[in-house]
């Protein structure tokens, strides 16, 4: 039986070798090696830097020996470097419901989205409000409030019941991230698409915690303009570069501001003004870090040989299990699930509410179950289908379950702060 039959149907108690069994079954089993998984380590993070790929020490070497240190300059023309930004965008896109020639692989989330908001001022012009989540992920709100200052604009942040309500005829945007990062809540993508666009304005996602993790149907909903990372749930490795999604009928009329030589129509003609590229390139702005750039194309190509149904079949049986199993053996520990309970509004990750969140996460990660922490209360724990096992999530619980039974989180050492939660 396959898991997709059957999420969310778990016995009432779960053990050991149910979850073993569920592994033997997974149709996803194959991906996890090829991801390096240190031993000892069981890694619910990838929500926030996904594992490495087997395959990329080889890549990186390659680029940097053969292409940088044997080909130099050439390598721009023979090895693609010059056409990375919009070759991985054609390979995404089909993850995110995107067409080829829509989607660029480039910048930082922050930059794409300032980008992306100075370009729908444009295209409202008179229209004053950018409506975004108040616990949003705070640089996208960040961003906002930038672009609001230089425009004479207003950012309005409410949470996440009362977007549909906020958003009126003096609004140019909604900027919304589709899966919360804190508590994984699942925003309804087609519903605040099209409300936004009933009172004539723009909707521009954040797939962060979306892309790879779970399917996304940018034009299938209508969606202006969306970013996202590929560090996270798409393995592109520590700070890749971003991307950015532009639907064909807005590829004409977009502009972006930031207008570097990348973006222009001729690149190479060294005009003395600024005239954009006629289709996605004009969303680029500058040289790209190729080395980091081209280990994107690992992990998408790892993500494009899953099938995405099956990724999400899997998600929601990893966090069903997850859910259950600490209800089950931490029950009166204090865990308030932060998480919606309801499977079809929740991503791929599943986090609880504890006072003592921080120290908590600290003890397990010295027993090498590895989660994170988001303050002031939230131990977060992300479940990457294609390398986290049925039996990981048994051990990560039998850990915690030790960890509260035995109050060892409590030692002193597990108190004090890093700089990197
Ligand atoms: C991870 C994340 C970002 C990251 O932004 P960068 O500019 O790439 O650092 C932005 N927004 C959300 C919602 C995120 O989860």
């Amino acid at each position: 039986m396959r898991h997709d039959e059957k999420a969310g149907a778990n016995p009432a108690a779960i053990t050991r070798d149910w979850c073993v069994e569920q592994d033997q079954t997974d149709p996803l089993a194959d991906f996890r090696d090829a991801f390096l998984i240190p031993d000892g380590v069981i890694y619910l993070d990838g929500n926030s830097l996904g594992a490495m790929a087997n395959a990329a020490p080889g890549h990186a070497a390659r680029v940097v020996e053969r292409e940088w240190g044997a080909d130099l300059i050439r390598s721009w023309n023979n090895a693609g470097w010059f056409d990375l930004p919009t070759s991985l965008g054609d390979t995404l896109a089909p993850l995110i419901g995107a067409d080829a020639g829509e989607v660029v692989v480039t910048d930082s989330v922050s930059v794409n989205l300032f980008k992306l908001l100075w370009a729908a001022a444009d295209m409202r012009p008179g229209r004053r409000k950018i409506i975004l989540e108040g616990s949003n992920f705070p640089t996208d709100n960040y961003v906002a409030q930038g672009v609001a200052a230089a425009r004479g604009l207003e950012v309005v942040l409410v949470e996440r019941d009362a977007i549909a309500d906020a958003i009126d005829a003096d609004t140019l945007a909604i900027c919304i991230t589709h899966v919360h990062y804190k508590t994984g809540h699942i925003n309804d993508m087609a519903a605040l698409t099209a409300r936004a666009h009933a009172a004539g304005a723009l909707a521009i996602w954040d797939l962060c915690h979306s892309a790879g993790a779970l399917p996304v149907d940018l034009n299938g909903c209508d969606v202006d303009f969306a970013v996202g990372c590929t560090y996270k749930y798409l393995n592109g490795g520590p700070g890749s570069p971003a991307f950015l999604f532009v639907p064909r009928r807005h590829i004409a009329t977009a502009r972006q501001p930031i207008t570097g030589w990348w973006g222009h129509n001729a690149p190479f003609a060294f005009d003395k003004g600024y005239t954009p590229a006629p289709d996605i390139r004009q969303f680029l702005t500058g040289t790209q870090p190729i080395v980091s750039l081209s280990l994107v194309g690992v992990g998408l190509d790892l993500m494009r040989a899953a099938d995405m149904a099956r990724v999400r079949a899997k998600s929601i049986a990893l966090t069903e299990t997850f859910i259950a199993l600490v209800e089950q053996r931490c029950a009166g520990h204090g865990f308030t699930l932060a998480s919606p309970r309801n499977v079809d509004e929740r991503g791929s990750q599943v986090s609880f509410a504890h006072a003592d969140g921080y120290a908590i996460m600290r003890a397990l990660i010295d027993r090498g179950v590895i989660g994170d922490f988001r303050a002031p209360d939230i131990v977060r724990f992300g479940f990457t289908p294609l390398y986290v096992r049925f039996a990981d999530v048994w051990d990560a619980v039998d850990v915690l379950a030790e960890v509260m039974d035995s109050g060892a989180w409590r030692d002193a050492r597990y108190a004090e702060r890093e700089a990197v939660t």
